[in-house]
């Protein structure tokens, strides 16, 4: 270990001057600082339990007094089926599921053994369900005090399901402390822990002692600020190492341990000023170097697009295969992302992974919005910056010379799965079912952000992106806060956008519905000065004529563009203002070809394959069939290394 950190001393100081020291990393504070722990604990590994003692100094910053002190005790969600999270989860989340719900092992909680304020006992109720627990303070506490409050409090963790907990020799120790709600105006943010939406939090400080047994490596949101130069043991604990954490500026605290020599010495790449620390996964070792290139990429793009990563560190967990449901889950400078061992197709799953957790350091970290109010605000913004990061380093998902699978393609195919049934003004767990939770918070943003860059223009909506990022870092940004910086930006009325696609639940469905040739005849009884007379219809001027109809199969009207071509060579452009269900267009040639919205102005627009149109297939000789052949077999051998 301390052979360890003479190289990463000697890596930081190649790298230049360093502006931060392990206790201290910004000079002014960054963020209001308004809920702020000094946390000690001891873990019991044996039995996945822990003693803790924290103080938590919160300062009102709201606009009335409280005598009123929620706290999140998350852990309770796993304390038995009754709480809200089992009930609304039915056991399955995240890939994951509660199993053997009959071992106590299974099964965790968060235990409050005593709570003071000013030398007083607090008393207290529980609030939705055991996850939230409401202290009555002693007195009122006028907005601009800092009050302190001292609990100590148990753990024990549950066999891990979601997020939390433990599998095999791994444990993952997130929404570990009791942690106060948010008071925002005159009321408090405090929900119950549910099984779609995760969390919300005011930033602060966190100074973090942990007592481990000395067999386990450590990977923890932060910087460590002791064993510079030796082990620190723990005087009452011969067999436990004390570490020291510290961390600023952030809105929570998560750490893991692991009793393997790949945890104990981490791996350390420093990029762009920031410690990168890897705890690899062993199996996967092979591909870590994907990984990495991933999280370089994206440390790189966010600094590009956003601004530069802040934090002087960031640590990236591969979850064992085991710890499924601790997987994919961002914290302050941690993130858990699995990579693979075997992937001969090269399918870029990790790098979707581990580009998309560490987006969320940004759309949740440093832009800490209401995550179970307004999901997409974390979960669509971080989507969509995975999106154009992926498509920026890696062109796609998946792909070949003859085909692609884009990179908002999961996206695109959950949000048309069932695209409907919740706006996105609705609170994440209150939408129909999880399907329509993954809709609104991910594939749904995802795609409304693509269509407002469309409208915009890319350079315009790189700068609202950059100005929202800059103006709302280190506080709770809102839908409003998006929508008002946007049309400052771009100078733009977005309430038509706002309206369709934000509190709207209608799609944007348009069809070419048919194409018609028809003849050009006359003839029949002709009438004369004397009697009618008869002529056998013949061809006429202009011989061929073609009519085109388009339906409006969505709820929202748009105007939307026609390109045509005729088979004269003739060319059109033709504007509908999409108010009927339908429209036809006749031409003196019959139609060659067309698309509808030729220039891309409507990324959401459902089938692009039912808004053009050719009459002739295109034909696939032996030459494309043996390409495509000779090209998957070439991408698989290369994907198992050969070749
Ligand atoms: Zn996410």
């Amino acid at each position: 270990m301390i052979a360890l950190l003479v190289v990463f001393a000697a890596v930081g100081l190649a790298a230049g001057p360093r502006t931060w020291t392990p206790e201290k990393w910004f000079d002014k504070a960054r963020s209001p600082r308004i809920a702020n722990y000094r946390i000690e604990a001891t873990l019991d590994f044996e039995h996945k339990t822990l003693q803790g003692r924290e103080t938590i100094s919160w300062r009102n910053t709201g606009s009335a007094p409280t005598q009123e002190l929620p706290l999140h005790l998350y852990l309770n969600a796993f304390k038995g089926p009754q709480s809200q999270f089992v009930k609304e989860s039915g056991g399955h989340l995240r890939r994951d599921q509660l199993e053997q719900q009959t071992e106590a092992s299974s099964w965790g909680y968060c235990r409050l053994t005593s709570v003071r304020m000013e030398g007083r006992d607090l008393d207290g109720h529980d609030g939705e369900d055991e996850t939230v627990r409401w202290l009555k303070l002693p007195r009122a506490v006028p907005p601009g005090e800092t009050i302190h409050v001292d609990i100590t409090w148990e753990n024990r963790y549950p066999k891990v399901f979601a997020r939390s907990g433990w599998a095999d020799d791994f444990l993952m120790s997130g929404q570990w402390f009791p942690k106060v709600g948010v008071y925002q105006g005159d009321r408090w943010n405090c929900h119950a822990y549910h099984a779609n939406t995760e969390f919300f939090s005011d930033f602060g400080t966190y100074d973090v002692v942990l007592s481990l047994p000395n067999a386990l490596g450590l990977a923890h949101t932060g910087t460590q600020t002791n064993h510079v130069t030796e082990i620190e043991k723990d005087p009452q604990r011969p067999l436990n190492v004390i570490w020291r954490l510290h961390a600023e500026d952030v809105h929570d605290f998560a750490w893991a341990v692991r009793p393997s020599a790949a945890w104990r010495e981490p791996a350390m790449f420093e990029y762009r000023g920031v410690q990168v620390f890897y705890y690899i996964n062993g199996p996967n070792r092979g591909n870590f170097q994907r990984q990495r290139r991933a999280v370089e990429s994206a440390l790189r793009w966010s600094e590009e697009w956003f601004f530069k990563y802040p934090y002087p560190t960031l640590t990236v967990i591969d979850t064992p295969k085991e710890a499924g449901g601790a997987d994919g889950m961002e914290y302050p400078t941690l993130f858990t992302a699995s990579s693979v061992a075997f992937d001969p197709l090269g399918v870029r799953e990790p790098e979707v992974v581990a580009m998309h957790e560490y987006g969320h350091q940004y759309f949740y970290g440093l832009l800490a919005s209401n995550e179970f109010e307004e999901a997409w605000l974390d979960e669509g913004f971080t989507s969509w910056f995975t999106h154009k990061a992926m498509e920026r380093s890696y062109h796609s998902i998946l792909g070949g010379r003859r085909f692609q699978v884009g990179t908002d393609f999961l996206e695109w195919v959950g949000y048309w799965h069932l695209p409907s049934a919740d706006p996105l003004t609705r609170f994440g767990f209150k939408t129909l079912n999880m399907e329509s939770y993954f809709v609104t918070a991910y594939a749904k943003p995802t795609l409304l952000l693509n269509q407002l860059e469309a409208m915009l223009g890319r350079p315009v909506m790189e700068q609202v992106l950059r100005a929202y990022a800059q103006e709302m870092a280190y506080r709770h940004p809102t839908r409003h806060d998006f929508r008002r910086i946007a049309e400052r930006v771009s100078g733009r009325d977005l309430g038509g956008f706002w309206r369709d696609f934000v509190e709207g639940t209608e799609v944007l469905d348009y069809a070419i519905r048919g194409v018609k040739t028809r003849e050009v005849t006359q003839g029949g009884w002709l009438f004369s000065d004397k009697v009618p007379v008869f002529a056998s219809p013949q061809p006429a001027a202009p011989g061929r004529v073609g009519s085109i109809t388009l339906e409006r199969k969505g709820g929202l009207r748009v105007p939307i563009t026609l390109w045509v071509r005729l088979e004269n060579r003739e060319e059109q452009r033709l504007v509908w203002d999409g108010q009927d269900r339908w429209i036809t267009y006749e031409f003196d040639s019959p139609v060659a070809a067309a698309v509808l919205d030729p220039d891309g102005n409507y990324p959401m627009l459902k089938d692009r394959l039912h808004a053009s149109y050719t009459p002739k297939p295109v034909r696939r000789g032996f030459h494309y069939w043996a390409q495509m052949a000779c090209g998957a077999v070439a991408g698989w051998l290369q994907g198992c290394g050969i070749g």
